[in-house]
C-alpha cells in the first residue's frame, strides 16, 4: 500500500538526461514511451502535469553549437529558445496521437514570489486542468537571468506542484532513489526505500551533483522533497530507464525511494 495509490493529481519531471543522448539530441523512443505511459495515466482518471527540462541541450545540438554545449549565456538563452519549440513539437504530436490536449507553459521565479502573478498562474494552470490539457512546464531559460531563475528543474517541479495542488510528484532521474551512497563511487550502496523527513542524515549524503547534461544532482531532488513535506504532497524519485516504475508506484508496487510522512 503506497500514498500514491490514491494520488489525483500528478506532476512528473523528466530531466535533459532522460529524454536526450549525449550528442544532446531527443531520445525519441523513450519520449515517445513517457508520452504514451503519461497518456495511459491521465485516461485512468489522473490528472498529470508534466515538467519536462532538455530544451537547452536540444537547442543546442539543433543549433550545431560544439559538443551541444552553448558556451555563453546568450547562446543558452538561444538554444532554450529553439529547443523548448522542438520539445513541444514533439510532445505535441505524441499525446495528440493518444487524443490528449498539451499546453505550454514556461514560468520565472518572479512568477512565484509577486503574489499577483502567481495567483494568474494558478488560475490558469487550473483552468488548464479543469479543461482536461496536459500542462507541459519549463522555466523560461530565454528570458531567465539569475535574479528570477529557478536554477533547477527539480525546485521548479515542487514549486509547480505547489501551484496546482498536487498530491504526488515523481522526479524521472537517471539514477534508481537516494542511495546510502553515492552508487557511482560505492556500487553496493543500498537503495534508501522509503524517507520521512528531511534530517541531517538525508542532508549528508544527498551531496555532489548528478550528470553533466541537466543542473540537478541529489540535492536539489531533497529540496524539492523538503518543499512537498511542506505542502503535504508524496514524492517519488524513480529511473526514467524504466518508465514503467510509473504503473509500479501508482498501483502500490516498491520502487525508487518514496518521500511521505504517510503510508
Ligand atoms: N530548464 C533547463 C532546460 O530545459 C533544464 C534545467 C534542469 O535540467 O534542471 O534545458
Amino acid at each position: 500500500m503506497s500514498v500514491f495509490e490514491h494520488v489525483k493529481r500528478l506532476v512528473v519531471k523528466v530531466g535533459t538526461s532522460s529524454i536526450t543522448y549525449d550528442t544532446g539530441m531527443v531520445n525519441m523512443r523513450q519520449l515517445e514511451k513517457l508520452c504514451r505511459i503519461l497518456a495511459d495515466i491521465k485516461n485512468s482518471g489522473v490528472e498529470v502535469i508534466l515538467v519536462s527540462s532538455g530544451a537547452i541541450a536540444v537547442g543546442a545540438s539543433k543549433l550545431g553549437l560544439a559538443g551541444g554545449r552553448p558556451a555563453t549565456i546568450p547562446q543558452k538563452q538561444a538554444s532554450a529558445a529553439v529547443g523548448q519549440c522542438e520539445l513541444m513539437y514533439i510532445y505535441d504530436k505524441h499525446f495528440s496521437e493518444y487524443h490528449h490536449k498539451v499546453a505550454q507553459v514556461l514560468l520565472t521565479r518572479d512568477v512565484i514570489e509577486k503574489p499577483d502573478l502567481r495567483t494568474h498562474a494558478e488560475n490558469t494552470l487550473g483552468t488548464l486542468l479543469s479543461l482536461g490539457a496536459i500542462p507541459i512546464i519549463n522555466e523560461n531559460d530565454t528570458i531567465a537571468v539569475d535574479e528570477i531563475r529557478f536554477g533547477d528543474n527539480d525546485t521548479l517541479s515542487a514549486i509547480v506542484a505547489q501551484l496546482v495542488h498536487a498530491d504526488g510528484l515523481v522526479l524521472l532521474s537517471d539514477i534508481d532513489g537516494l542511495f546510502e551512497a553515492n552508487p557511482s563511487e560505492v556500487p553496493d550502496a543500498p537503495i534508501i526505500r522509503r524517507v520521512r523527513e528531511i534530517d541531517e542524515h538525508i542532508l549528508s549524503i544527498a551531496g555532489g551533483s548528478g550528470s553533466n547534461r541537466g543542473t540537478g544532482g541529489m540535492i536539489t531532488k531533497i529540496q524539492a522533497a523538503q518543499l512537498c513535506f511542506d505542502s503535504n504532497c508524496a514524492m517519488a524519485i524513480i529511473n526514467s530507464n524504466r518508465l514503467e516504475g510509473l504503473y509500479d508506484l501508482l498501483e502500490g508496487r516498491e520502487v525508487g525511494t518514496l518521500f511521505s510522512k504517510e503510508d
